[in-house]
């Protein structure tokens, strides 16, 4: 069994706040195409989205970017046509708030997925080098299969991107896909 994680894909982190900016543009359609078709197929969809509460002095992220994916703010909504695939499959697709770059981190996650019997996870969203990457780290000692889908991840850092984008092939043992 597998699941699609989509991670971070919101307004701050494509053109917002804390912007990724074209390169997470780009990936609008194969994001939203990989998102439909799992949610469809009936393979656990999870929609992993970071969450902060305004001027938190207790997150270490606070010291580190700036104020992002405030809890009740747009900046927090789906990003362009993500938001409204995730309306039409809201029964089909499960939100997942989260408050560190893992979407395992302080989360009910591995439970739900041993919970469905699923051995393999699929990564797609932003970045590639923090939130996608931590993500993987994290899956990997969990003992699950990773997928990360290429044309489906993105960052600010063109380097971060392609070393990320290495490390899941050569040291989690990720099958890295496009297409
Ligand atoms: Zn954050």
């Amino acid at each position: 069994m597998k699941a699609l994680i989509v991670i971070d894909y919101t307004n701050d982190f494509v053109d917002g706040s804390l912007p990724v900016g074209e390169p997470a543009i780009a990936i609008e359609d194969r994001i939203v195409a990989l998102t439909q078709q799992f949610a469809a197929r009936g393979d656990y969809t999870v929609m992993a989205v970071d969450l902060h509460e305004e001027g938190d002095p207790y997150h270490p992220e606070s010291k580190l970017f700036p104020p992002h994916n405030i809890r009740g703010t747009s900046g927090r909504a789906l990003y362009g046509r993500l938001q409204e695939t995730y309306d039409r499959h809201r029964d089909d697709i499960h939100w997942m708030d989260k408050t560190r770059y893992s979407a395992f981190a302080g989360t009910d996650l591995a439970i739900r997925l041993r919970a469905r019997g699923i051995t393999e996870v699929h990564l797609i969203g932003v970045c590639t080098d923090i939130c996608v990457l931590h993500t993987a780290v994290d899956a990997y000692n969990l003992g699950f299969d990773i997928v990360v889908h290429e044309d489906a991840v993105a960052s600010f850092n063109a380097a971060g991107h392609d070393w990320a984008l290495g490390h899941f092939r050569s040291s989690l043992g990720a099958a890295v896909v496009t297409g």
